[in-house]
């Protein structure tokens, strides 16, 4: 954004509302569903982080908050981690009867949960669940910038199953040697490192005061990764959080 532009011009050139129809959805694990959802006339311009509000065309459900997943493409996909969540109508709506060829109404982008255009330092991204969309979406970003500093995720997951992208992250760690991805395990066992992340830096960490800390998830995860950011010496300028509260019924 160049310097000087006002406010209410930044939002009419970047804020849009958008019909996009649902061109591929997959179950990433028991309990996320990948929707690729590609815009029938305007596109998004999003950065690497933003997220999207999504609801029906028929505004019969609430719009809810969703993070972009991929950073942006020429063709304008947006894809979007859904995490199934019982009784929940939108994620039900968007995990269950939304199918290839439907309609979703999509605004945005919104957020300020972004790395800076020019990576500047090791970066460690924090996840839990679907709290991996921002930080996949930025992972593509340093990633298109040839990873000119270390990149490093820990994600948290269940067991084993509800580990997402294992396959793709493992080829990028052959692949670039400053990116890293780890997964611990909470209620499972199998290869260390296991237990919640909390617990787990320390033994991976001995100083995190050289790092941007970027952290993504449930709320009690984002508030308890950031303590522990904190306590390995992140300084709190550099540590970015994006916590996925349930979004207020519109009144
Ligand atoms: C900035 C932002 C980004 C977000 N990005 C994502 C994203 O990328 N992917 C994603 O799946 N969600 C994301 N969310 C959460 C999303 O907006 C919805 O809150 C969520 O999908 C539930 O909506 P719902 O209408 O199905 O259920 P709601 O009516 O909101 O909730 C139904 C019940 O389930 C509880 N609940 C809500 N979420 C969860 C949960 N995750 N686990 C357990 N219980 C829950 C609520 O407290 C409530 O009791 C984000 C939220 C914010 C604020």
């Amino acid at each position: 954004m160049s310097a000087g532009f006002g406010i209410a011009q930044q939002r009419r050139r970047i804020v849009r509302d958008a019909e996009f129809i649902v061109r591929a959805r997959s179950w990433l694990s028991p309990a996320i569903v990948q929707l690729e959802l590609a815009p029938l006339h305007a596109r998004i311009a999003f950065r690497p982080g933003q997220y999207v509000q999504v609801c029906d065309p028929a505004y019969r459900l609430p719009p809810r908050s969703y993070s972009v997943a991929n950073a942006p493409r020429a063709d304008g996909l947006l894809q979007l981690l859904v995490t199934a969540v019982p009784e929940g109508p939108v994620s039900g709506w968007l995990t269950g009867a939304l199918g290839i060829g439907d309609r979703v109404l999509v605004s945005g982008p919104y957020g300020t949960f972004t790395l800076p255009p020019q990576i500047e330092r090791p970066v460690l991204a924090l996840a839990g669940g679907s709290g991996w969309a921002p930080l996949r979406a930025m992972a593509e970003q340093a990633e298109q910038a040839g990873f000119p500093h270390p990149f490093h995720v820990l994600f948290s997951a269940r067991a084993e199953d509800d580990v997402l992208d294992a396959a793709q992250m493992r080829q990028w760690q052959q692949a670039h040697r400053p990116f890293r991805y780890q997964r611990t395990l909470t209620r499972a066992s199998g290869q260390p490192p296991l237990g919640r992340i909390p617990q787990v830096l320390p033994t991976l960490y001995a100083d995190l005061s050289g790092m941007d800390v970027y952290i993504a998830g449930p709320p009690g995860l984002v508030a308890a990764c950031t303590q522990a950011a904190r306590s390995l010496g992140a300084r709190p300028g550099h540590v970015h959080t994006e916590a996925f509260y349930s979004d207020p019924e519109p009144w």
